[in-house]
């Protein structure tokens, strides 16, 4: 177990999920270079610990960002909602930057959640999840 810091709260992250990110992020770099990428970090409703840790579909990536345009956020939002988890914030790698968290990454993780949320409570499930990861 790994504790993370997900908009100023403390979660926990089980070894298999930080594992499955480290995995997305190696497959990432070996097939389209040292690009960022992203995803979603899930867990059972009310809990402080991640213990599903998805690829986000329908992501553009370059070397210094990452964009998961609202059919991925939507399509992540069914699937850990299929599982009946509850999202829990979102993660993504810096390339071949450093570590470090800004403001963006603050405002990013607000918006998608909110997007996620929104969906559910308006359209619930639509089915399959289609993936695509573009390099601009
Ligand atoms: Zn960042």
């Amino acid at each position: 177990m790994w504790n993370i810091m997900m908009n100023k709260r403390k979660l926990k992250i089980t070894t298999e999920s930080l594992w499955y990110i480290q995995t997305y992020i190696r497959l990432v770099h070996k097939h389209i270079g040292p690009n960022e990428c992203g995803g979603f970090l899930a867990g059972e409703p009310g809990s402080d610990i991640v213990d599903m840790a998805l690829l986000a579909p329908h992501q553009t990536v370059t070397p210094s960002s990452v964009t998961i345009d609202a059919q991925g956020v939507l399509a992540a939002g069914r699937e850990i909602q299929k599982h009946g988890k509850q999202a829990k914030g979102w993660w993504h790698s810096h390339g071949q930057l450093p570590v470090f968290h800004s403001s963006t990454d603050d405002t990013n993780t607000e918006h998608i959640l909110s997007q996620i949320e929104l969906y559910l409570k308006t359209f619930g499930d639509m089915g399959q999840i289609q993936f695509s990861i573009k390099h601009t």
